[in-house]
């Protein structure tokens, strides 16, 4: 607490891609009361805090750190330790941050390939020397250093320890705001030590409105190829829908509107690899062949219909390769992983 008594309120953007600020600010007129609620100790995207002001706070200054994005550079990881050190309770806010999410899906290729289509085989470079972007480069005027580029996306509780984590990508601004306003009038929080608050425990088919059929899938339509009847359930109409392998807490937002769900979540409790849970979901709907079917033909069968579902590992995995059985791809000898 501060002299004036406020809790110190931090927010600090890793690996992501802004939308996290940015719900923050979506809680709307409420952001008066977390003005008038919290001093702000450090957040760069909205005033102009640097490192060594947080370098320059006594360990455990900041009350309640909200931390958005995964792990990528050493930059990233030693603001996590920094923040770690500095902060009593540390959130890792939205799903780059619980889960990877989109950049962990690099995990899926290596760190020099994508520095080879970034700097040299896109077709609007032009690198003619191939240069690349070094960590240390030596100049007349001294030593140049920008972050080092890891091999692979982590999550922030791969690297330091973790009270709470508000899953979403974005998270909604109403599950947001309860959870700030539970930390503003000293409500109870569950018991830390990376403990999901808010959002709901159950799958998003058990929130989602619309109805429910048996499900027998023949195929998988794209968004462009189908006109979604609506109040159905998207899934036995062939719409890819992660609902069945998805945290509630979100109301259902993409399914109420025709977009089935993508798994920004994350899993539900008792649920280690979202996209494992995913697929005996899908393998329970495939409704293709039959009983007299030989196994060699029903094997054709369904691959024909898992054809129709594009980049598997990315459409499963969207939000959860860090965290998942997978991790990353096997990497090439020689590559540290
Ligand atoms: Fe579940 Fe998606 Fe079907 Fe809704 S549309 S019931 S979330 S599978």
């Amino acid at each position: 607490m501060s002299a004036n008594g406020k809790p110190k309120f931090a927010m600090y953007w890793a690996a992501s891609c802004g939308g996290c600020e940015i719900a923050v600010l979506n809680i709307g007129d409420k952001i008066l009361a977390v003005d008038e609620a919290f001093d702000v100790a450090f957040w760069p995207c909205a005033a102009d805090f640097k490192v060594r002001d947080v370098e320059g706070y006594p360990d455990g200054y900041i009350d309640l750190c909200l931390f958005n994005g995964a792990i990528r550079t050493s930059e990233n990881e030693e603001m996590a330790h920094l923040l770690r050190r500095k902060s009593r309770v540390l959130v890792a806010f939205g799903s780059c941050a619980h889960e990877g999410c989109i950049p962990a899906l690099a995990n899926l290729t290596t760190a020099d390939a994508i520095f080879d289509t970034v700097y040299q085989s896109s077709v609007s470079v032009d690198n003619p020397q191939r240069l690349r972007p070094q960590p240390v480069t030596r100049v007349a005027e001294g030593e140049l250093r920008i972050p080092v580029f890891y091999e692979r996306v982590k999550a922030l509780d791969q690297v330091v320890p973790v009270d709470y984590i508000i899953p979403g990508c974005p998270p909604e601004p109403h599950q947001i705001w309860a959870v700030l306003e539970a930390i503003v009038t000293g409500a109870t929080l569950p018991a830390p030590g990376g403990t999901i608050i808010g959002a709901g425990k159950v799958a998003v088919c058990e929130e989602c409105p619309l109805e429910k059929h048996e499900k027998t899938i023949q195929r998988f339509y794209r968004p462009q190829e189908i006109v979604p009847e609506p109040g159905v359930c998207l899934l036995e109409q062939g719409i890819f829908c992660m609902g069945p392998a998805t945290r509630s807490g979100c109301d259902a937002r993409c399914p109420r509107v025709g977009m089935g769900c993508r798994g920004c979540y994350g899993p539900m409790d008792g649920v280690e690899d979202q996209g494992a849970r995913m697929l005996a979901a899908l393998a329970s709907v495939v409704g293709v062949g039959s009983l007299r079917d030989e196994e060699s033909e029903l094997e054709h069968l369904i691959d024909a219909v898992m054809a129709t579902l594009p980049d598997p590992a990315g459409t499963l995995y969207r939000f959860s390769m860090a965290h998942s059985l997978l991790e990353r791809a096997r990497p090439a000898a020689g590559v540290s992983p």
